[in-house]
């Protein structure tokens, strides 16, 4: 059951919930769970087709625009519309929202990588059919999207016709009322293309502004010999219909090729074409075989198991599966806030990668990470860009958000304020070295990273009274804006300086010659370095001596309490409900900010500290936002506090599939869901990837009666199973290791198992 997500439902707003939660991807291409034929136009749909990293851009308008505010807004596109097959009998339409359904399941296959719809139907006027949808996003040939149906006419039909449709009309879903969502800019690409060549149909579009052009190319395969077609073409679609007998089943497959110009040059059809040709001799039965074969692999490595609560081992493997659907695999895609299943967020790539996404990949996937961390690299150059526009004499300030390297955030402090995504940043790429020890990728991409993200502080901050500070930037909190000496940014800036100083030593005893190319290009100093660990020595972390906390930041105690136990329900999230203004006056989070920082640089203060802090902000915390309740929970786990733990737990694993937050309709919460696997393997398991190693701190919540997930670290698979009693750990894959178990080294060699009473 677990492997399998079946959802029905045919009202309007679990219609719109289900398009995203059975929508399908691979990282480059996404398509939400629409229904072929449509729905009655009474119902609502946001009917989607995204490429990862496909995008246009909009000049943004402001009532006062000031010095360096971004100009434009990039913004993923809803892209050609392959999902389109209508089928009739005889005069009547098919349509779930006509007739009577005698059976309807739609399942979401996590195990195997497709989807389906099987529906028994009865028309209106008494007409039997069985239709059985399969859809399918290859993750071996990225750009294939391909769907069968299966028609078997159960009465007296004569005739079964088939119009499939690829329509280059496409606009994207605006709402003005949520920010969390594009209030305009709906249409932004032209059709440039329209025609038949042999047996394709062929749509090609091209975005207003930057030019991007988009092409897909379709084939399609009926399994009968004797049928009638013609072919229509418009100005913006192909249209492709099927006349066929009525007393026969019918297999009817269309396989969309999608190509464009960020990833297959200028020739996208005839790119599109020759992905045809590979193809050929593949079944849609082949295409899925080869799909299990790649999620076999991946769920080798990534696949939790909990036994004793299966609506939570639900939860977990569809956030696993989502992340992977989502993740771009190349150099020109990272992976968005909501993934390539839906729109919210614009399909921009925020600071939620690197701290609640990478680690995933990181421990089961590190090619995937690294992916992940070279993306920002290629932007290196937009950062330090903006670094200037924002007055930095040196430096790399990364975007709050974007796809390809500008700022897109209109709204300064909650956006370019969140200077934290720097040193964000610049920690993911610490923590892939720790668990990778990959020297190449030091040399590379980490030093220069790291050296113009200290850079960054160094510009940013100030010493004084012997103190480094950092004024008037944003913490994760988005609550509490423009302060001085926001704890997290200054403890994970402090990271990245004394990281980046620790990395000039080591290459200069290492890689001299390495090192002078790289001052040269980036005019490096040692006057810098030892600016760089003085800052870092002497950062200024806020600790408050009456509550024995680390306080926000200098002003944040200063402040009133909301009032939340008086606030009525539906005046939640906040954001929606309040003014900014309103917001900042007051005691109040949105989200994991101390406590965030204690979970990722819990060495930086001791655990009386952090307990009290984390008893303090959970009294004020709303978790607003979906990337907290997970940072509370293994924080919770840290701290002792199982059953609380657990709690926060259960409000992670399945926020989609319950659609807690109210807007899966706009995408999947794809930070949440890499949260879910934290709160699971750094916070029951306790892991911990630091420079002495890895240690591991294991719990079991008491509903469960086991946990076993398997973690990758310097080319070893370790197998970790925590029962009620006792953990077992195994190498499966790699030389031996050493590591920590609370506190105990423990030495495992391959092959062999070591249990340790819990
Ligand atoms: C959160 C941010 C997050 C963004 C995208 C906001 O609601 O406050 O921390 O980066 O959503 O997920």
């Amino acid at each position: 059951m677990t492997w399998k997500l079946t959802r029905s439902e045919l009202d309007n707003q679990n219609l719109l919930l289900n398009e995203s939660l059975l929508s399908l991807g691979n990282g480059y291409l996404g398509v939400r769970g629409n229904f072929e034929e449509g729905y009655k136009s009474t119902y609502n749909s946001i009917r989607g087709t995204y490429i990862n990293a496909f995008h246009d851009e909009t000049e943004i308008n402001y009532g006062e625009k000031l010095h360096a505010f971004p100009e434009i807004q990039q913004k993923i596109l809803n892209v050609i519309d392959a999902q389109t097959i209508n089928i009739y009998l005889d005069d009547e339409q098919f349509s779930l929202f006509e007739g009577e359904i005698l059976h309807l399941e739609r399942n979401l296959h996590m195990d195997t990588g497709y989807s389906e719809r099987i529906v028994h139907w009865k028309s209106a006027k008494g007409k039997e059919v069985k239709i059985h949808f399969k859809r399918l996003i290859s993750f071996v040939t990225k750009e294939l999207f391909a769907i069968e149906v299966k028609i078997v006419p159960v009465n007296n039909i004569k005739l079964v016709k088939i119009v499939s449709i690829v329509e280059g009309k496409v606009s994207n879903f605006v709402d003005k009322n949520d920010p969390r969502v594009a209030s305009g800019h709906a249409t932004r690409l032209r059709i440039s293309e329209v025609r038949q060549h042999e047996s394709f149909s062929i749509v090609k579009n091209i975005t207003y502004a930057t030019k991007l052009e988009v092409a897909c190319v379709t084939s399609s395969e009926l399994n009968i010999v004797e049928y009638e077609y013609v072919s229509k073409i418009t100005d913006s679609s192909v249209e492709e219909t099927y006349l066929c007998n009525g007393n026969e089943p019918i297999q009817f497959t269309k396989y969309n090729v999608y190509t464009d110009t960020l990833r297959h040059g200028k020739d996208i059809v005839d790119e599109a074409l020759a992905i045809h040709q590979q193809l050929e001799d593949i079944s849609f039965e082949n295409l899925l075989l080869i799909q299990r074969d790649y999620l076999d692999h991946y769920w080798h490595n990534a696949d939790v198991k909990i036994s004793g609560e299966d609506s939570l081992q639900e939860g977990i493997r569809f956030n696993l599966f989502q992340l992977l659907q989502s993740v771009g695999k190349e150099q020109q895609s990272n992976i968005s806030a909501k993934g390539l299943s839906g729109e919210g967020y614009e399909g921009h790539y925020f600071w939620d990668t690197e701290i609640y996404i990478f680690p995933v990949f990181l421990m089961t996937n590190p090619e995937m990470a690294k992916n992940l961390l070279i993306q920002r690299y290629s932007i290196l150059e937009s950062a330090r860009v903006r670094a200037k526009e924002m007055g930095h004499k040196k430096g790399a300030l990364f975007p709050w958000r974007t796809i390809t390297g500008p700022e897109s955030s209109a709204f300064f402090p909650a956006g370019t304020a969140q200077y934290h995504i720097s040193a964000d940043i610049a920690y993911s790429y610490i923590q892939y070295y720790l668990v990778t020890k990959d020297e190449e990728f030091l040399k590379y991409y980490m030093a220069e990273l790291l050296f113009e993200t200290a850079r960054l502080w160094i510009d940013a901050g100030h010493m004084k009274e012997g103190l480094f500070r950092i004024d008037c930037v944003t913490g994760p909190d988005e609550y509490t804006c423009i302060v001085n000496n926001n704890y997290y940014t200054n403890v994970m800036a402090k990271h990245n300086l004394l990281w980046a100083a620790k990395l000039y030593n080591l290459l200069k005893e290492d890689d001299s010659k390495l090192l002078n190319q790289l001052g040269d290009k980036l005019n490096l100093s040692e006057q810098e370095v030892s600016e760089w660990i003085d800052a870092g020595e002497k950062m200024y972390l806020p600790y408050d001596e009456k509550y024995k906390i680390n306080a926000q930041d200098d002003s944040f105690l200063q402040k009133d309490r909301w009032d939340l136990a008086n606030t009525p329900k539906e005046k939640f999230p906040l954001l929606l409900n309040y003014h900014p203004l309103t917001l900042y006056r007051y005691q109040v989070c949105k989200q994991a900010d101390t406590v965030l920082a204690h979970f990722l640089l819990e060495d930086e203060q001791d655990l009386e500290t952090m307990n009290n802090s984390y008893n303090y902000y959970e009294q004020i915390t709303t978790h607003d936002s979906s990337l907290s309740s997970c940072i509370f929970s293994a924080m919770a786990s840290k701290l002792g506090d199982k059953a609380k733990a657990y709690e926060y737990f259960r409000k992670t694993a399945r926020l989609d599939l319950d659609n807690t937050h109210g807007n899966t309709k706009d995408g999947l919460h794809m930070a949440n869901m890499g949260g879910t696997w934290l709160a699971i393997v750094y916070g029951f398991a306790g892991l911990r990837v630091k420079e002495s190693g890895l240690s591991l701190a294991p719990v079991l919540p008491n509903n469960w009666n086991s946990l076993e997930f398997h973690l990758l670290y310097q080319n070893r698979t370790v197998n970790i199973k925590i029962e009620r009693r006792t953990v077992t750990y195994s190498l499966i894959e790699g030389d031996s290791l050493t590591f920590s178990h609370m506190g105990e080294l423990i030495y495992l060699e391959f092959g062999k198992i070591v249990e340790k009473a819990l």
